[in-house]
């Protein structure tokens, strides 16, 4: 048999935000074209495996006639814009997330038309598919923001608040969180230099929490926000490393410079000065998991998704269950960055008839799910990834499966903390402030990072390297035990591992 090219195929979808029809087209493709299945991203988007070379324009035309595009998923470019992608109505704050969310989408999106010449035109009639989103039709081959050259890297951007830092901001390039008064949102903090990609062999790479650069008031309008951005995107653009691709992203520049000099630096981009950032703790992350009220009199409903995989397989059809409500009962949806699925303005009597298909289908309803579980997410890893040096989604589940055994048996089974695997250093299911981050290091072993937590707002550290698949949980459980022995009133288990220091943990 001769060789077989296959391809991953990525939309990005700002904020999640997905309609039940676009949603359905990718049910369909996965099954059509992808491996039969589709894959929720740690970015809000999706990703179909297994594309053949010769299915792969098929695959991108297609998602673009449902008014979605695979533009800007991959390459030197800002990428997916995330956002807390829980639906409450009526509630200025969370409806100004979005706004600016698609607003910053919109504005630093690539102008090019390579795309559209390259992926919605015939290659034997030249026939244009006019199809692409509004937005992406009246592109020009002017870049006014990227240049000939585009980013020495690429670009990430969120978008979140203190109470809900779902988006993960001190893990993208430039972050946003809300600044609020009054139930409303006054301006937003805005953070550089986060990013957790890291090349093992290069030991002047490293995972990297973003800081606080400066409060940008906002009013009525986002542009003082989008300006930042803009300005933050050419500094970038015009003085990160672009002969070393290992070092180039913001956080290096951000770093090597010093905030302060970074900061002049996008001042002189923008004309003027910027304001000191506010004070500000994150004190939470909401998954938006389960049945909530929108607060509009309907309902949203959170499914948990493991590691974001949606196929058909034994006596469980979700993808199966996926199409029947996407089909049958149409509702707006939004995808989480930790991989999950939201049902949107839901009825009461939807409520039954929704989990009635799923349970039919033998999907586990989020409820049935263990906490541990459920704040667990892992990357795709083997077979998928070609950077991946040992399982993570095939292996999260069993890891999954005797974590939770102990820690019922410990009494820990209903505490809050987040586990993130990963097959690969390059961390693409942010590990690196998760409460236990499990990063693939060599054929079958990982290295436990541990002392991070959920809000996200700081590293974590090695606790053990190199540890065999089979010995994660029995390498964790004398730490699981000292934490139900000696943790403070309400403390967490990433809390607990922060204050007690490396050295202090049992082993
Ligand atoms: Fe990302 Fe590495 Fe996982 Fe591949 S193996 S998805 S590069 S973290």
């Amino acid at each position: 048999g001769g060789k077989y090219f296959s391809f991953m195929v990525r939309t990005a979808i700002p904020g999640g935000r997905i309609t039940s029809d676009q949603f359905l087209e990718h049910l369909k493709l996965g099954q059509t074209l992808g491996d039969g299945t589709l894959r929720l991203t740690t970015r809000q988007g999706i990703q179909l495996h297994g594309v053949l070379k010769s299915n792969l324009k098929a695959a991108i035309r297609r998602i673009n006639e449902v008014q979605l595009t695979t533009l800007a998923a991959c390459g030197d470019v800002r990428r997916n814009l995330m956002c807390n992608p829980a639906p409450y109505k009526n509630d200025p704050v969370y409806d100004k997330l979005q706004e600016l969310a698609e607003d910053l989408a919109a504005e630093l999106k690539p102008n090019t038309t390579a795309y559209h010449e390259i992926w919605l035109t015939d290659s034997e009639t030249g026939e244009k598919t006019n199809v692409a989103p509004a937005s992406e039709t009246k592109t020009k081959d002017t870049e006014p923001l990227y240049g000939k050259t585009y980013l020495p890297r690429k670009f990430k951007l969120g978008v979140a608040l203190p109470g809900d830092n779902s988006a993960d901001v001190y893990s993208q390039d430039v972050g946003f969180l809300a600044v609020c008064e009054d139930f409303d949102i006054v301006g937003y903090n805005v953070l550089v230099g986060g990013g957790f990609g890291v090349t093992p062999s290069a030991s002047k790479t490293y995972a990297a929490i973003a800081m606080p650069m400066a409060f940008i008031p906002v009013s009525d309008t986002n542009t003082p926000a989008i300006d930042v951005a803009k300005a933050v995107l050419k500094v970038q653009r015009d003085f990160g490393n672009r002969s070393d691709r290992k070092t180039a992203r913001l956080k290096y520049l951000v770093r090597n410079w010093g905030l302060e000099k970074f900061t002049k630096k996008v001042e002189e981009y923008l004309g003027h000065d910027l304001q000191a950032p506010r004070p500000m703790e994150v004190i939470d992350y909401n998954d938006a998991l389960g049945w909530n009220e929108q607060g509009d009199g309907r309902w949203f409903y959170g499914l948990f998704i493991e590691n974001g995989r949606i196929k058909d397989a034994g006596d469980v059809n979700l993808m199966t269950a996926l199409t029947e409500i996407c089909k049958t009962m149409a509702p707006p949806m939004r995808i989480t960055p930790h991989q999950n699925l939201i049902f949107c303005d839901l009825s009461d009597d939807d409520r039954e008839r929704l989990e009635g298909i799923l349970v039919h289908h033998g999907v586990v309803l989020t409820d049935d799910i263990s906490t541990t579980r459920r704040w667990s997410m892992a990357c795709p890893a083997l077979p998928m990834c070609g950077l991946a040096v040992t399982e993570s989604e095939r292996m999260l589940p069993t890891i999954m499966d005797e974590m939770e055994r102990e820690l019922t048996s410990l009494g820990l089974g209903d505490e809050v903390f987040t586990t993130r695997m990963t097959g690969c250093p390059n961390g693409c299911s942010r590990p690196y402030n998760a409460d236990i981050g499990l990063v693939g290091k060599t054929k079958g072993k990982y290295t436990i990072f541990l002392g991070g937590r959920r809000q996200g707002d700081r590293l974590n550290w090695v606790f053990k390297d190199l540890v065999p698949e089979d010995e994660v949980v029995s390498t964790l459980l004398p730490v699981f035990r000292q934490f139900r022995d000696d943790r403070q009133t309400n403390e967490t288990f990433g809390d607990f591992c922060h204050r007690l220091g490396k050295d202090a943990l049992a082993t």
